[in-house]
């Protein structure tokens, strides 16, 4: 691997991971930006690894051989963050950096891979965004003019003049990194609420099953039927704590109230 497209930087005791953090940055070229979409040539991964910390400072070390020995044969948690400028500085009109501190406090509690996408706005950019958010929450194009507010999609079909959604991204670049990294044959746990993105990136060749830590908080009466026909058609395992929850929701049922009045008669 040339060595001007990877740089390592070993963070002692991260303050958000609460660890040693392994930095990895990946220097996309000119042809890969226009490829993947990317609005600057720098892909960032944060590793968490409890091995992290046994590598020594001031010895030798080949840090391609060190993610290796991380992560044989394991399954890694994972984390791709798409780039957002404005919900890092607190734009309510974006869910994405509640989504962003949840998935450091999975990887600080576990082991994991962050990757941080620069691919803002679909890939277009943040200048664009702006436009795109103008429209959309104020009503106004960017010489103030007042056009009416447009959805997303609305919007962009008058910015960039174009029938259809236009979504420049996609995940290749995340495939080709972990190839470099050779963690290209693990299993991915990927943190998302989107099964698109899961199969995007199946598709990338990065095989991804969705991180179901949370499954049990997201149980609830409307859904619990869902995965009553999954135990009862015997196609998933689920664990104690989320059989419980399933459990508890069925027993606080209406039906099972009434049930239990009628016995008194
Ligand atoms: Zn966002």
């Amino acid at each position: 691997m040339n060595n001007d497209k990877i740089s390592f930087y070993l963070q002692n005791n991260n303050n958000l991971f609460n660890a040693d953090v392994l930095t990895v940055c990946y220097k996309a070229d000119e042809n890969e930006i226009k490829e993947y979409g990317l609005t600057s040539p720098n892909i960032v991964l944060f590793i968490k690894n409890d091995k992290i910390s046994e590598i020594k400072a001031e010895n030798d070390c080949n840090y391609y051989d060190e993610i290796k020995k991380m992560f044989s044969e394991k399954k890694i948690i994972l984390r791709i963050q798409s780039e957002c400028f404005l919900g890092m500085y607190g734009d309510s009109h974006c869910d994405c950096e509640i989504q962003r501190i949840n998935s450091i406090k999975i990887i600080s509690q576990n082991d994991g891979i962050l990757v941080h996408l620069p691919q803002e706005a679909q890939g277009w950019g943040l200048h664009y965004k702006l436009k795109e958010l103008e429209l959309q929450v104020s009503g106004r194009t960017s010489n103030g003019e007042y056009i009416g507010k447009k959805d997303r999609d609305s919007a962009q079909k008058i910015l960039l003049d174009v029938n259809n959604f236009c979504d420049n991204r996609n995940y290749g670049i995340v495939a080709k990194i972990f190839k470099e990294l050779s963690i290209d044959k693990n299993t991915f746990l990927l943190i998302t609420d989107s099964e698109k993105k899961v199969s995007n990136l199946n598709n990338m060749g990065i095989k991804s099953i969705k991180y179901s830590d949370d499954i049990s908080t997201r149980i609830n009466a409307d859904n619990v039927s869902e995965y009553l026909v999954k135990i009862y058609n015997s196609t998933h395992n689920y664990d104690e704590e989320i059989i419980s929850s399933i459990f508890k929701i069925i027993s606080k049922r209406k039906y099972n109230e009434q049930d239990k009045s009628m016995k008194k008669f």
